[in-house]
């Protein structure tokens, strides 16, 4: 993949359109987790010292082409000034009037957000008319949102391919990143996945396999593969209606040359309470009402011993039932381990998607590891070996 970069635009003067991503978690109008809008600051900041003005795109919530006004993007304007540091303008509008004016009233280095891109239909859509008139107020397109990517809108894809085009900062970082995880990783690569369900994870588990040295598979996920090599799970959560897919899944990773990671012991418990009675048993030894919540302790020595011998580890979803003490013990111990390793220099570790960021913050460990993605969908597709169009659109 090339992309063109920044360092080489000329940015002084020139109305930048910038790709972010805003959708932040907000309550009567107040932010209550400003992550996504800390992402953007390092793009914003760089267009805006090269004498840029700086113009913010984004969507928030699902206002499905209408205005709705409770999904206004001004109650960003205020904590985005904050966070940078300078005045920050807002626009009415994304396209028209509106916009024209808001980006007629700013000086070099300014920085505005124009009004949510989903209140016009033609954004979804990758309406062409659409793409036109949002064109009309930049003169280049910075993509700073690796979590819209896999989406074909006007402002992922669509402006791509009518203004000279770049990857913003954050979105370099996260392609670099997932480029050393699994485009072109330091081998051996061990993946883990973990998470409650195979269906939900089928295209990223035959993707894995196919690429990884290694797959440890935990959660609830495992159950189902265990329950297809013939061992009782009681009652833990287990597709049984899926145990063909699962022996499918296992054949392929043999004919790849990638070893698959199952429990060979595990937690259980008689319900997902804290505090609840546990015991920890081989796979022989679950009874008819025991319900699996975490690999046992071999499993984990396997799976740091594992890691230990790995160069790239590529991480998504939890090994247990985090959520509920005692049963995070194997992804604590995971995140712990995985930490350590890259600490020490010794290890590339990449994790995202879904409550793997929650579980790895439960373990105090997301800051430790070489990168985790917030993306959430667009990690996962990647994860699964999709073409990501507003990634695709980005390349030269
Ligand atoms: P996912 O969104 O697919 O990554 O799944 C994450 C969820 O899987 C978390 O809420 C975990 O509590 C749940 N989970 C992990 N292991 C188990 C298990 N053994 N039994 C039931 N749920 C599990």
């Amino acid at each position: 993949m090339t992309f063109r970069s920044l360092e080489t635009a000329d940015l002084a003067d020139k109305r930048v359109l910038v790709r972010v991503d805003f959708n932040v978690p907000m309550e009567g109008g107040v932010i209550t987790d400003d992550t996504r809008l800390r992402s953007a600051l390092p793009t914003i900041h760089y267009l805006s010292s090269k004498g840029a003005k700086v113009i913010l795109l984004a969507h928030f919530d699902r206002p499905k082409g209408k205005r709705v006004p409770e999904m206004s993007l001004a109650p960003v304007v205020a904590p985005l000034s904050v966070l940078l540091s300078q005045p920050v303008l807002f626009g009415e509008d994304c396209i028209g009037e509106a916009a024209y004016k808001a980006v007629a009233a700013l000086e070099n280095g300014d920085v505005a957000v124009l009004e949510n891109l989903r209140f016009h239909p033609g954004e979804e859509a990758n309406d062409p008319a659409f793409v036109t008139e949002l064109a009309a107020i930049g003169d280049l397109y910075v993509n700073d949102a690796f979590s819209a990517a896999h989406r074909a809108h006007a402002s992922t894809e669509g402006l791509a391919r009518l203004l000279p085009a770049y990857p913003g900062l954050a979105m370099r970082r996260e392609l670099d990143m997932l480029d050393a995880a699994l485009g072109k990783p330091v081998k051996p690569v061990l993946g883990i996945v973990g998470g409650a369900k195979v269906s939900t994870k089928l295209d990223l588990l035959n993707n894995l396999v196919r690429k990884l040295d290694r797959l440890a598979i935990g959660g609830g996920m495992a159950n189902t593969f265990l329950a297809a090599q013939g061992h009782d799970v009681g009652g833990s959560l287990c597709e049984h209606d899926l145990g063909d897919t699962a022996r499918e899944i296992m054949a392929s990773a043999k004919a790849a040359g990638c070893e698959l990671l199952l429990p060979v012991d595990v937690v259980v418990a008689r319900e997902v309470k804290p505090g609840t009675a546990t015991r920890t048993c081989g796979l022989e030894e679950v009874k008819a009402g025991d319900l699996i919540l975490d690999a046992g302790p071999a499993t984990v020595e396997r799976l740091l011993a594992a890691m230990d011998a790995s160069k790239t580890l590529i991480w998504n979803g939890p090994l247990g039932v985090f959520e509920v003490p005692p049963f995070d013990m194997a992804t604590v111990a995971a995140a712990k381990h995985a930490a350590a390793l890259v600490t020490a220099g010794k290890l590339v570790a990449v994790a995202g998607g879904g409550d793997t960021v929650s579980a790895l913050n439960h373990a105090g460990m997301a800051g430790e590891m070489t990168f985790v993605s917030t993306a959430g969908g667009a990690f996962l597709e990647w994860m699964e070996g999709k073409v990501l169009p507003g990634v695709a659109a980005l390349e030269v």
